[in-house]
């Protein structure tokens, strides 16, 4: 497989497929450049080579071409500036071959968002309400068609391929796997940022050192299962936190009050502990919860085991002797994963839980633990608390890193790994 830092760039047009998708205010001021910044080092060290760049991203959901307020046009400047060179702007990146063949060493493009194309997902856009499922099928057949041929044109454009957008690794679009058949295996390559994301990836699920623990949080098991399912084949000890705990307790009998609850994945809950003892997993519940009279950052609130929750209160937090006990299986482990908080976070009565997981791999981190954080909330957590430089790896990836530990393949990794 061809690497950034083996590839010279010199005198080469390369493709970046960056993810550049990044929150505005009304005014189209960035809000958090993470996402940029984090695609610099490729970025730089492509023109530093002696490269040119094609920068090529998505921002939003466009229903049509173009559409004003996904634009990238918004970001140029900030690109600009953070890469140290003016970046020219391509407003139609279907009509990009004159510019691209233009640049000069050292010069950088970016492409107009690429979804203001339908082509680009391969989804097609604008049937009828009423189509038929025959009409339907026609249209999808017709998508995929053109989209092979977009993703051929924005090959066109350049001399090799770099894909450094893990944020979209999960999706098989034109631009993060089609396109990669159009170069060869000497041509496209991974950027930092992917190079990273996916030995984070690789030292969780097959390069595992012992203990493996994974911390699984959020609001409801239902959106957890594949995952779940696929680390009971993986870990040492499972601790399950957040919203789906509920779930559990309720499954085995104790009280919950107006807990959150997934009524129908009370069997799948008890069946999920089953695998777990099947396969040699320990399971770990909760024991306590922070309980209060109201969703409400104010309610009253106070400590009781987990499966006695009295009527009108609902579990917000773990409780400080799960806390302790989590804490344990956390600083004992040697690889750990974490995924969504044990309480709701976004409250300050109830970020306790939360804190003490993130301190907890904090500090087995610093005892020489591969710690990766990562997929939505508790992303959100670590930085809350600031903690995320004291993790060993903050992944960038919401549904990407998910799918990668669901244990599916992702087209965007396995389009260059082959
Ligand atoms: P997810 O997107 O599934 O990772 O869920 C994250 C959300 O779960 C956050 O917004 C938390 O507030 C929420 N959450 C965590 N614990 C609870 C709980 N005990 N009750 C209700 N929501 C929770």
């Amino acid at each position: 497989m061809q690497t950034i830092d083996n590839f010279n760039f010199a005198g080469k047009k390369a493709f970046v497929r960056v993810d550049f998708n990044v929150p505005m205010d009304e005014n189209f001021n960035i809000t958090d450049d993470t996402r940029i910044r984090a695609a610099l080092p490729t970025l730089k060290k492509i023109l530093a080579d002696g490269g040119s760049l094609i920068i090529a991203s998505h921002m939003g959901r466009p229903k049509k071409n173009p559409d004003a307020k996904y634009s990238l046009k918004h970001i140029v400047a900030h690109v600009s500036e953070k890469l140290g060179v003016d970046v020219k702007f391509v407003d139609d990146c279907a009509k990009a071959a004159e510019a691209c063949a233009a640049l000069k060493p050292g010069e950088a493009l970016l492409l107009e968002n690429l979804r203001f194309y339908a082509e680009e997902e391969g989804k097609p856009r604008g049937l009828a309400e009423d189509a038929t499922d025959e009409e339907k099928a026609a249209a999808k057949k017709a998508i995929k068609a053109s989209q092979k041929e977009f993703a051929k044109l924005l090959a066109s454009y350049a001399d090799c391929y770099v894909n450094d957008a893990f944020g979209t690794a999960h999706r098989a679009h034109a631009s993060t796997a089609l396109i990669a058949d159009y170069f060869d295996a000497d041509h496209k390559m991974f950027g930092y940022l992917m190079n990273q994301e996916v030995s984070a990836i690789e030292k969780i699920m097959t390069d595992t050192a012992r203990p493996f623990t994974a911390i699984m949080g959020g609001s409801k098991v239902s959106s957890k299962i594949e995952i779940i399912e696929n680390l009971l084949t993986k870990v040492d000890n499972l601790i399950i936190a957040g919203g789906m705990t509920y779930t559990f307790t309720k499954a085995l009998g104790g009280k919950i009050g107006t807990s959150i609850c997934e009524d129908d994945k009370l069997d799948l809950a008890l069946g999920l502990l089953e695998k777990a003892k099947a396969n040699g997993v320990n399971m770990v519940l909760a024991v306590d919860a922070k309980i209060a009279d109201a969703f409400s950052n104010d309610a009253n609130t106070k400590f009781v085991n987990v499966d006695e929750i009295p009527d009108g209160w609902e579990g917000m937090d773990i409780g400080p002797k799960t806390e302790a006990i989590f804490a344990d299986v956390i600083k004992n482990s040697k690889t750990i994963l974490w995924n969504g908080p044990t309480g709701v976070f976004e409250f300050d009565n109830f970020t306790s839980g939360s804190r003490a997981v993130a301190n907890a791999i904090v500090e087995a981190t610093k005892n020489g633990a591969f710690s990766l954080v990562g997929g939505g909330d508790s992303v959100a957590c670590v930085n809350k608390f600031g903690v995320a430089d004291k993790v060993s790896y903050v992944s960038t990836g919401g549904g990407a890193l998910l799918e990668a530990i669901e244990g599916l393949v992702l087209p965007g990794i396995a389009a260059i790994k082959g």
